[in-house]
């Protein structure tokens, strides 16, 4: 999850790393209102979650509140990198002396946060590693022994700093890989740190949190699927706050697979007999019988399924558990429709056992499976 700039300043500020008075806008009005409040002149800056937006015309220099609302009015509606500029930010304008480099992200070969710092700062970091590997420093974090001081000085004296100044970039360090580890970051950027008169301020910020980690920060978890509201249709926002992968469609048979390769493949295989999917549900690996009974539930219980097709491969997901959380979920859901389930491994005899009993219909192939869920959502 890739935050905004100006949400990734909230937690520079709240880790104590140094950035300049801004706030997030999104009408001119209010950029030209800050403005005068701030009684400075100002940069103006669409707020996207792609990099290289000064390259693209997306931060504008203000020095009246006259001049910051046109800034405003001229970014907002503009199309950068095809996304459409919708928030700004509004902060004061620095002298800068000096733009550096300095993130934190992780190292996957050696399993580890790598601490990247460049006197090259305000160009793409790519750009800089290709065209000048040596003027990128690398400090690799041991991970049982974390980020010391002295690593962070290390850091600092190869850039060329020494006292106050190294003390002042030591600390922002410190700081950004702090938030790194609190905030499970697959990056934390600062593209440009910029040197100014009396320290270090960031003048950018990138904060991109790891998905399998949003369990650990609710308060992003929930950003997250707000973002989502006017993409997706009503059911899709159930689905996702249950943690189901589903994407409805306009057919009438209800898919459910494991692993998006084979749920796409059961799409492609009942378009191929003449029918149409109503919508795609990836089961994942390793479901739970509770976990399959409520997505079987969750495709029964719309309206438009007047079939349930399910094609697993039982691997770490076990054919038992894929019939008992079936079996479950026709019981709950009060309409009666036809279900179709072709599976196959592990513990294929017992879940077929438990299906059999049920009067549901178990098939050996993909092809059989199909054709039969096609043959009885027309016939209901
Ligand atoms: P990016 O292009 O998406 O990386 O956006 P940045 O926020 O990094 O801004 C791009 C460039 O604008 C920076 O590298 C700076 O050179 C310049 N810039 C941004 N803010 C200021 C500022 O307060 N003062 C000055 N002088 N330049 C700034
Ligand atoms: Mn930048």
């Amino acid at each position: 999850m890739k935050l905004l700039e100006y949400e990734a300043k909230e937690y520079f500020r709240r880790h104590g790393i140094p950035t300049p008075q801004g706030r997030m806008v999104t009408t001119p009005r209010e950029a030209r209102d800050y403005t005068t409040g701030l009684g400075k002149p100002v940069v103006i800056k669409a707020q996207l979650p792609v990099g290289g937006r000064g390259k693209a015309g997306g931060v504008r220099f203000a020095d009246t509140p006259e001049e910051a609302a046109e800034a405003a009015d001229a970014l907002l509606g503009m199309r950068i990198k095809g996304l459409t500029v919708e928030k700004l930010y509004v902060e004061e304008k620095l002298s800068i002396v000096n733009e550096i480099y300095l993130g934190v992200t992780v190292d996957r070969r050696n399993k580890a946060y790598v601490v990247l710092a460049s006197s090259e700062g305000g160009m793409d970091i790519e750009e800089v590693a290709a065209k000048t590997p040596e003027r990128i420093v690398r400090h690799l974090v041991d991970p049982v022994h974390g980020l010391r001081s002295y690593h962070a000085n290390l850091v600092a004296k190869r850039l060329g700093y020494g006292g106050r100044k190294m003390l002042q970039f030591v600390a922002v360090v410190e700081s950004l890989y702090e938030l790194a580890l609190e905030m499970d970051a697959e990056l934390t950027e600062i593209n440009p740190l910029a040197e100014v008169k009396d320290g270090f301020m960031a003048v950018d910020a990138r904060l991109n949190v790891d998905n399998n980690a949003l369990f650990r920060h609710r308060e992003l978890e929930e950003r997250l699927l707000e973002s989502y509201r006017g993409e997706l249709t009503e059911r899709e926002m159930e689905a996702r706050s249950q943690g189901l992968t589903y994407v409805e469609l306009d057919g009438d048979i209800g898919i459910i697979g494991n692993g998006a390769g084979l749920t796409m493949a059961t799409l492609d295989t009942v378009m191929l007999h003449g029918g149409r999917a109503a919508n795609f549900l990836d089961l994942g690996g390793g479901a739970t019988p509770e976990r399959i009974g409520e997505a079987a539930k969750f495709v029964l219980s719309d309206e438009r399924t007047k079939a349930l097709l399910v094609n697993v491969l039982g691997g770490i997901t076990r054919c038992d558990h894929i019939a008992e959380g079936v079996v479950a979920a026709r019981r709950e859901v009060a309409v009666e429709k036809p279900v179709v389930v072709r599976m196959m491994g592990t513990n294929e005899e017992e879940g077929r056992k438990i299906l059999k009993e049920a009067g549901i219909e178990t098939l050996g192939s993909m092809e059989e499976a199909a054709e039969l869920a096609v043959k009885l959502a027309e016939a209901s």
